[in-house]
C-alpha cells in the first residue's frame, strides 16, 4: 500500500493512474477503522482499479472540541487493516496540509437538508463536512466515492453537493454494518464504558420495534412511544428521534405510499453521542 501525506505527492501518483485510464474508488474516513469502514473499502476495491482511503480527523466538522480531542486515533492498526484488504493507497494528510493556517469552513446551501436532524444539534457540522469532502474530491478526483448509510444525512448532503457543484463523481451509499448485538459500528464505540457499551444495543432494538409499529401506527404515535422508552431507560439519554422522508429529510406528518421513509435517532451514552437509523416499510 502506498501512503501519501501531501496533496502534491498523491496527485502526481493519481495522474499517472488516470493516464492509464484506470478507475479510482475513494473512501474518506476519520480513521479508527472498523468492519463498517472495511465494508465500504472492500466494495470500492471490487468495483475500481485503484482504491484510495483517506484518514483525516476533520476539525471543522466537530462542533464539540472535547469530541475532537478525544476522537480515537489508531493509525498503526488502521494501516494493518487496510493492508489486510489490499487497499492500494492511503492518504493521511496533516491539518496544515489541508487547511494551511485557515481552519475554517466554506458555507454551503444544501437546499435545507442541512437544517434537519444533525443540523439542529451540531452547529456548522455540515459546512465542515462539505468543505472537507469537496477538498478531498478535488485532490483525489475519484470516479466513485463510497459513504455509509450510518451517516444517512451526510450521504444525502454529499449527493446534493455533487449535484449542485456538478462534480464528476458517483456517490455510492453502503448499508450499515452492525455488531452482533445490533449496535451500529462506530469509531466512538471504543470510548464507551462497560455499562454504556452493554446498554447501547437498546438503540437498535427500539429502532426495530419502531419500524414494526410504523406498520400500524402514525409517525407521531411511534415518536411518542420511542420517547417514552428512553425516558424509562436508566442511563441512555435520547437527543432526538424522528421519522423523515429519505430525500428531503423532513419529519413526516402523514404517510404517503410513493415515498421512502427512515427513522433517525441520536442518543447520549454518557458524553458519547451515538447515531443510528433504519429504513421503514411503507405500508
Ligand atoms: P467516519 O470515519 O466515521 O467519518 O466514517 C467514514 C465512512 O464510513 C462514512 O461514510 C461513514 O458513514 C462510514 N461508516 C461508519 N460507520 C459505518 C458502519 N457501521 N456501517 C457502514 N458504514 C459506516
Amino acid at each position: 500500500m502506498k501512503i501519501f501525506n501531501t496533496k502534491q505527492e498523491i496527485k502526481a501518483f493519481l495522474t499517472s493512474i488516470k493516464e492509464e485510464n484506470k478507475s479510482i474508488g475513494f473512501v474518506p474516513t476519520m480513521g479508527a477503522l472498523h468492519e463498517g469502514h472495511l465494508s465500504l473499502i472492500k466494495k470500492a476495491i471490487k468495483k475500481n482499479d485503484i482504491t484510495v482511503v483517506s484518514i483525516f480527523v476533520n476539525p471543522t466538522q466537530f462542533n464539540n472540541q472535547e469530541d475532537l480531542i478525544k476522537y480515537p486515533k489508531t493509525f498503526d492498526n488502521d494501516k494493518k487493516l487496510l493492508e489486510s484488504v489490499s487497499c492500494d493507497v492511503l492518504f493521511f494528510p496533516s491539518v496544515k496540509e489541508i487547511y494551511n493556517d485557515n481552519i475554517s469552513s466554506e458555507k454551503f446551501d444544501f437546499d435545507g437538508l442541512e437544517h434537519q436532524m444533525e443540523g439542529k444539534f451540531r452547529d456548522g457540522h455540515f459546512n465542515g463536512v462539505g468543505t472537507i469532502v469537496k477538498a478531498l474530491f478535488e485532490i483525489v478526483e475519484p470516479n466513485k466515492a463510497y459513504f455509509g448509510q450510518k451517516d444517512f444525512q451526510q450521504l444525502q448532503i454529499v449527493k446534493k453537493m455533487v449535484k449542485k457543484h456538478r462534480l464528476n463523481v458517483k456517490i455510492k451509499g453502503c448499508p450499515i454494518f452492525r455488531e452482533n448485538d445490533g449496535l451500529a459500528m462506530s469509531s466512538r464505540n471504543t470510548r464507551l464504558s462497560k455499562d454504556y457499551r452493554a446498554a447501547a444495543p437498546f438503540i437498535y432494538k427500539i429502532l426495530k420495534k419502531a419500524r414494526k409499529k410504523f406498520g400500524t401506527e402514525n409517525a407521531i404515535n411511534v415518536t411518542e412511544w420511542v420517547e417514552k422508552q428512553f425516558k424509562k431507560h436508566p442511563i441512555l439519554d435520547l437527543e432526538y428521534f424522528t421519522i423523515a422522508e429519505e430525500k428531503s429529510l423532513e419529519t413526516i406528518k402523514i404517510k404517503k405510499s410513493n415515498k421512502k421513509y427512515r427513522a433517525f435517532i441520536a442518543v447520549f451514552a454518557g458524553d458519547i453521542r451515538l447515531i443510528d437509523n433504519i429504513r421503514l416499510k411503507n405500508h
